[in-house]
């Protein structure tokens, strides 16, 4: 293939794209996008791996270079996509793989369109609710802020290129990996390799 793929992977909280995430990670190999943040390091979270963290100053610099992907104000600190890593594994072939809200997605598409922007949703909205129910990491309040905002998110699926629907994981992990092979082998994206050929 020419150029790596970037691909997106967004959907309502709870209908399971860290999970498609995670196995699709696990499954091909291809490139996380590792973000920058100004708030503090966890226990345990190493500086370049779990993020780059920074000063708000340097973070603004960043953005005053035009440094970013996309970036975002979440819960009183700042995240953001740096390009320059993302282009470089692009530029030499290598697929790179995010998992981002719809707003992220959004940012995403506008400055890089031929990103592939998948939509993982579950069967329906009482499934949605089970699931963020089970998952057992959030408050009844912020349940009810999630699904309020799952349909609003749904709204946006002209941003979108596909949508999985999350019934059964490993059948849904397996679509998203068929979407990437589709992709893959799309002759706008094996131009070189065709006209290699052809000489
Ligand atoms: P998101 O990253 O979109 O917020 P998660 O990947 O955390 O969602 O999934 C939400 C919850 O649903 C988790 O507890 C996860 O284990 C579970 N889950 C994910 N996919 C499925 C599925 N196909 N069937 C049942 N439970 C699922
Ligand atoms: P945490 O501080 O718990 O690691 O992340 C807090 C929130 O920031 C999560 O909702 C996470 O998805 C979001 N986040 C992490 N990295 C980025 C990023 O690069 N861009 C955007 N827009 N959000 C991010």
């Amino acid at each position: 293939m020419d150029k790596g793929l970037l691909v997106v992977i967004s959907g309502p909280s709870g209908a399971g794209k860290g999970t498609i995430y995670s196995r699709v990670i696990e499954r091909t190999g291809m490139q996380r996008s590792v973000s920058v943040t100004t708030r503090a390091p966890r226990p345990g979270e190493v500086d370049g791996i779990d993020y780059f963290f920074k000063t708000e100053e340097q973070y603004q610099q960043m953005i005053a270079a035009d440094e970013f992907l996309e970036t975002a104000a979440v819960y009183n600190n700042f995240y953001g996509t740096p390009k320059a890593p993302v282009f470089d594994n692009i530029d030499n072939g290598r697929d790179v793989l995010f998992e981002v809200d719809v707003h992220g997605a959004r940012s995403i598409k506008r400055k890089y369109p031929e990103a592939i922007a998948i939509f993982v949703m579950t069967p329906s909205f009482e499934e949605l609710e089970r699931r963020l129910r089970g998952r057992g990491t959030e408050t009844e309040n912020s349940i009810a802020t999630r699904l309020g905002s799952a349909k609003n998110e749904l709204g946006k699926y002209e941003l979108f290129d596909y949508i999985v629907f999350n019934d059964n994981i490993d059948d849904a992990t397996e679509r998203v990996l068929e979407i990437i092979n589709a992709e893959r082998c799309r002759v706008k994206n094996n131009i070189n390799a065709i006209t290699s050929l052809l000489k």
